[in-house]
């Protein structure tokens, strides 16, 4: 959501756009990762590659509890909360799917939003994808509900979820491979099964 509670409208995308977004993205970051189904290191992308490519800068800050990330676009920042920072590069952590959805979600706004956004808009993190003060915008308009769905997508590029179906892939095993948390490999496999 916004600072004001109320979300912008962006140009209406469609989820195959946001993907090719996404894959354009790893081309240049993580070439390696669409070579075989893997999880993209986004600590990495994070750190490395965030200002080069994207031209933004980040920070780890205390947030209030129920915000992961932030992305400023006038200051050109990303933040994220401490939780979600650490969870981030540990493996191990119980957030770290979670953590993950949520930096590919903000970087779906720098990547996709920040330039139609007015420039005192910031966007808070809200990787859960609970809708407030919108229903005035179209899902295809709205930037939280793209950022998810590229989120989804850029973790779980299709061609590869594909292929681990085709091999018998579980769902955990798919959470798995790309360090995504269960749900999402659930809610991604069942969205690619309704199409
Ligand atoms: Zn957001």
């Amino acid at each position: 959501m916004t600072s004001n509670n109320k979300v912008p409208r962006v140009p209406s995308r469609s989820w195959n756009d946001l993907e090719g977004i996404g894959l354009a993205i790893r081309q240049r970051v993580a070439v390696e990762s669409l070579k075989e189904p893997s999880s993209i290191d986004l600590a990495s992308l994070f750190e490395a590659d965030l200002k080069w490519l994207l031209g933004y800068e980040y920070q780890i800050k205390h947030l209030p509890s129920d915000v992961e990330a932030m992305t400023l676009c006038k200051s050109k920042q990303i933040i994220l909360s401490h939780e979600t920072y650490d969870s981030l590069g540990d493996e191990s952590s119980s957030g770290y799917g979670r953590a993950r959805f949520t930096v590919a979600h903000e970087i779906c706004h720098i990547a996709v939003h920040a330039k139609y956004l007015r420039e005192s808009t910031s966007l808070r993190g809200e990787s859960s994808g609970i809708r407030l003060n919108r229903s005035f915008l179209k899902p295809y308009e709205d930037p939280e509900i793209q950022a998810n769905a590229f989120a989804a997508r850029f973790l779980m590029p299709t061609f590869q979820v594909e292929m681990l179906l085709r091999e018998g892939a579980t769902i955990n095993e798919i959470a798995e491979v790309f360090g995504v948390s269960y749900e999402a490999a659930c809610y991604r496999v069942n969205s690619m099964k309704k199409k």
